[in-house]
């Protein structure tokens, strides 16, 4: 599937604050889809922004944020979501009369907080949060496709401007996805059964192997095709990123935890009292939801997240 393309710009400059997996592909996306007439590109450090003047993406990649907001009639952090409200305050004194000024967080309650307690009454605060990603960080592991038939979620606070929100949304829209509006409350509580929660389960499960008594480190890696490996690419995510995650949307975590430790002690009970019938019926009830996931095209429906596989040498004749 392609995204079509913008026929005008949707805006003049885009400023991107933060140049990783995420402002990578916005930056990759809207260059080809031509969705702004200049993209100007900073991050924190010296390192980064050296890389991305290299790759060539940007128009120009400027020293500071204050520097990068000037004139940019779109601003979007793409940075950890602890370091939001920060960065809001330091860019707040520079940015233009009327920007849209956005964000691509994975929480977004903090982060709406965290940011218009700095940023003036003449520009447009509308939190998004793009629902794509890899287990990769950095200048180079950004893609241009990155984002298409992926839902992007905007939570633009109560008595937001209505055009403004229209147009983050076609800007999303321009980059592939699909855009949904809903409170950032709701997007904590969604987000944390859906992403939050099964890298927590990822990260305590890699790390319970690691530490396993009797079963040797080299075992865990050979014989890791029998389900450990799929929850090895979750496990290596980002570090920062995910050590913001669970310290800003602590409370919906903590709910979620709950309900999954409760669900997590029905199940062992089943096994413990050789219940083959409950353990069925809750295995069969989660098929579904896979069967599901790919029905609505969020996921391919081959076989082993449609791994290949080595074909066998026919032995010589
Ligand atoms: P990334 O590849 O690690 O890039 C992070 C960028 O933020 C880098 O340019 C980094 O600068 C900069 N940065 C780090 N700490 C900073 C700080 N304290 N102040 C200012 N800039 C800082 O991260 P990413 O995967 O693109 O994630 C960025 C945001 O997208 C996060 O808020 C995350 O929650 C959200 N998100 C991520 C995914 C995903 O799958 N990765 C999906 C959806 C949303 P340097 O390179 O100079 O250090």
């Amino acid at each position: 599937m392609t995204a079509t393309t913008q026929t005008a710009p949707l805006f003049k400059r885009i400023a991107l604050i933060g140049f990783g997996l995420i402002g990578g592909s916005i930056a990759r996306g809207a260059r080809i889809q031509g969705l702004a007439s200049e993209i100007v590109a900073t991050a924190r450090s010296a390192a980064t922004r050296a890389r991305v003047a290299e790759l060539g993406i940007v128009d120009r990649v400027l020293e500071s944020n204050a520097e990068a907001v000037a004139g940019a009639d779109l601003v979007i952090l793409c940075i950890p979501v602890a370091a939001s409200g920060d960065v809001a305050r330091e860019i707040a004194p520079h940015l233009a009369p009327g920007a849209i000024v956005s964000d691509v967080g994975s929480v977004k309650g903090s982060v709406l907080r965290a940011m218009a307690e700095h940023l003036p009454a003449n520009v447009h605060l509308i939190p998004a949060h793009p629902v794509a990603g890899t287990e990769n960080s950095g200048p180079d592991s950004g893609f241009a496709e990155l984002f298409i038939n992926r839902w992007c979620i905007l939570t633009p606070p109560d008595g937001a401007d209505a055009d403004a929100v229209e147009k983050l949304a076609a800007f999303w829209r321009g980059l592939g996805a699909n855009v949904e509006i809903m409170t950032a409350d709701h997007h904590d509580k969604v987000l944390a059964v859906t992403s939050h929660l099964p890298h927590l389960i990822a990260y305590t499960i890699v790390g319970t192997a690691e530490e396993l008594e009797g079963v040797t480190r080299s075992e865990v890696l050979k014989f890791s095709a029998g389900g450990f490996r799929d929850f090895t690419r979750i496990a290596a995510s980002d570090p920062t990123m995910w050590r913001d995650v669970f310290l800003t949307n602590k409370d919906a975590v903590l709910e979620m935890l709950g309900e999954f430790q409760e669900d997590l002690s029905k199940l062992t009970r089943a096994i413990r009292r050789g219940d083959g019938e409950a353990l069925f019926d809750h295995f069969s009830r989660t098929r579904t939801i896979r069967r599901g996931i790919v029905e609505i095209g969020q996921d391919e429906a081959a076989p082993d997240f449609g791994r290949k596989h080595a074909a066998l040498q026919r032995p010589a004749e």
